[in-house]
């Protein structure tokens, strides 16, 4: 008998169940090549949640995450719900799912296809080849941290990390680094804050067991500065929260379509993988979406959480070879397109490509 995974579904809210059902079609493709077979549960989260239980994350949702092997999740919000207060707004919901999920991690890849170098807003010759990560600690540091509030006519937030909370994160980092181009840049600001210098200590610890790996420090403003001027010399960049936020949308219009892009928040039990765009309610239920961003996060979520390497390859090359010859959504039309294709021809194509 095939070996079975069982992925938990999140489709969400506008594109989302358009570009979900497109990542599922190029996953059963990939699963009949090589002899195993994926089993999916459907899970509402969301504007979706919140018509049908009142709450944007159900327990039940919770739960059935908890019980899967992986999460594949599309996109949640829109106007009908932008009124409501913050926490029962779809956002919420997955903010929540994150903490209860533990997924302390969050894994987001920049690539710059060679196909579409014309698309992003900087030179060809500086972003062509851009292949990075950026591994950015999720439920620390200064978003989290202890105390803040406000007093008078002060207010205040405290960045504080842990020696473990830093050990876990580094050693996720380390190990996608053993997996790809072996370097490491760990970026903080170790010239001004206790909390970089115990960061930077840490991630030296580390690195001790990874002797493959090379490793260098950048403090955060030369790191912002360095994507933009050379962001080829980057393979993994390690970072915590706050600079991790910043860092990756800045590192994800490198590719300049925010369609293309997947992520993974993961380093508990289930990871959740997802496209880095939002549901975009102006092009929803029309069926011209780009599927790539989420097909990408199917491909991520195998590789990383199932181990399915040979899987999760036969995806990216797929998407590539796609992008090579000419297929294009709206979205990018404008870009050496041979074929304009819907989100389901995308699909079609990019699953036909993964089971050759
Ligand atoms: P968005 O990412 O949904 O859309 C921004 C622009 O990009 C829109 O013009 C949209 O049409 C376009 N776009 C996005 N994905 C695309 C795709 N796959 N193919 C083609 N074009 C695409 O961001 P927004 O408009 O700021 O937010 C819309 C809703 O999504 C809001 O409710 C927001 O809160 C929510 N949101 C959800 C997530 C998430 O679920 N993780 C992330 C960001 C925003």
């Amino acid at each position: 008998m095939s070996k079975q995974y069982n992925i938990g579904v999140i489709k969400g809210d506008g594109i989302g169940p358009e570009i979900v059902d497109e990542a599922i079609k190029v996953l059963d493709a990939v699963a009949a090549k090589e002899g195993i077979a994926f089993n999916y549960s459907e899970y509402l989260m969301g504007g979706v949640a919140i018509d049908a239980t009142g709450v944007p994350l159900p327990q039940e949702t919770i739960d059935g995450a908890l019980k899967s092997d992986a999460v594949l999740f599309g996109a949640i919000g829109g106007p009908k719900w932008d009124n409501l207060e913050r926490h029962l707004r779809p956002e919420s919901g997955l903010l929540a799912l994150r903490k209860a999920l533990n997924a302390f991690a969050n894994i987001r890849p920049a690539i710059v296809y060679d196909e579409l170098v014309n698309a992003s807003t900087l030179k060809p010759e500086v972003v062509q080849g851009v292949d990075l990560i950026v591994v950015r600690e999720l439920t620390g540091g200064i978003y989290f941290g202890e105390p803040k509030g406000r007093e008078g006519d002060k207010a205040y937030n405290t960045m504080v990390y842990t020696i473990p909370e830093i050990e876990r994160i580094a050693k996720v980092a380390f190990e996608i680094a053993m997996k790809r181009g072996k370097k490491i840049c760990s970026v903080d600001k170790a010239n001004v804050l206790d909390v970089s210098q115990l960061w930077r200590e840490t991630v030296e610890r580390i690195a001790k067991d990874y002797p493959e790996v090379e490793l260098s420090h950048m403090y955060v403003d030369n790191a912002a500065m360095q994507l933009i001027r050379n962001p080829k010399q980057f393979d993994v960049i390690l970072t915590g929260n706050i600079f991790g936020d910043i860092l990756s949308d800045e590192a994800s219009m490198l590719s300049g379509s925010i369609g293309l892009l997947p992520s993974a928040s993961t380093g508990g039990p289930t990871g959740v993988y997802e496209p880095i765009h939002g549901s975009a309610p102006d092009i929803a239920g029309q069926g011209i979406a780009n599927p790539i961003a989420t097909i990408a996060s199917a491909s991520m979520m195998i590789r990383f959480e199932l181990g399915l390497e040979a899987a999760a390859d036969r995806i990216d090359n797929a998407i590539k070879k796609a992008l090579a010859e000419g297929y294009r959504t709206g979205d990018l039309a404008a870009f050496d397109a041979k074929t304009v294709c819907n989100t389901q021809e995308m699909g079609d194509v990019i699953a036909r490509f993964a089971a050759e």
